[in-house]
């Protein structure tokens, strides 16, 4: 099977392209036709939120943006949402940011989000699912070999 290497924010994945759109919008994950706030902001205002080159990765490597895995999060007063979108591909991490960096003052692992931007703020970690307690898509199959989860923090900007 083909699985291309592609560049992804500070990551390189090899990618199952072929896979990784089976498994968008799949019914039974938390978000999938769900019409919470959050889903529903996250669907009307991801476009307008995102860089052109960050939306054109996600697009690159499979991920259909309109449908993530899980969306939750928070409204602020001025209709802006802090919120946790979590998606989903099929491959491999090739290179770049750890889950996980040591933390000396608590000696102890904490969860390493990098930031792609400061203002309006979004921060993406990448696990593969098997690290990871969040909810995820399985494989036509029913199993979850290679699935890696891509989990996006951002402060969402509603309504422009
Ligand atoms: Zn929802």
């Amino acid at each position: 099977m083909r699985r291309p290497t592609i560049n992804f924010a500070e990551w390189v994945f090899s990618v199952d392209l072929e896979g990784t759109r089976e498994i968008q919008g799949q019914a039974g994950t938390p978000a999938y036709e769900c019409n919470c706030d959050a889903c529903k902001a996250w669907r009307s205002n991801f476009s307008a939120n995102l860089s052109e080159e960050l939306a054109l990765s996600f697009e690159r490597i499979g991920i259909d943006l309109s449908q993530p895995t899980e969306c939750y999060g928070s409204q602020n007063e001025n209709s802006s949402f802090e919120l946790r979108v979590l998606f989903h591909f099929i491959g491999k991490i090739r290179s770049g940011p750890d889950a996980t960096i040591f933390d000396k003052r608590i000696n102890d692992y904490i969860m390493n989000y990098v930031a792609i931007r400061k203002e309006p703020w979004l921060s993406i970690m990448v696990l593969p699912c098997r690290n990871s307690f969040e909810a995820r898509p399985k494989r036509l199959d029913g199993s979850e070999l290679d699935i890696v989860c891509i989990d996006m923090r951002l402060l969402l900007q509603c309504g422009a």
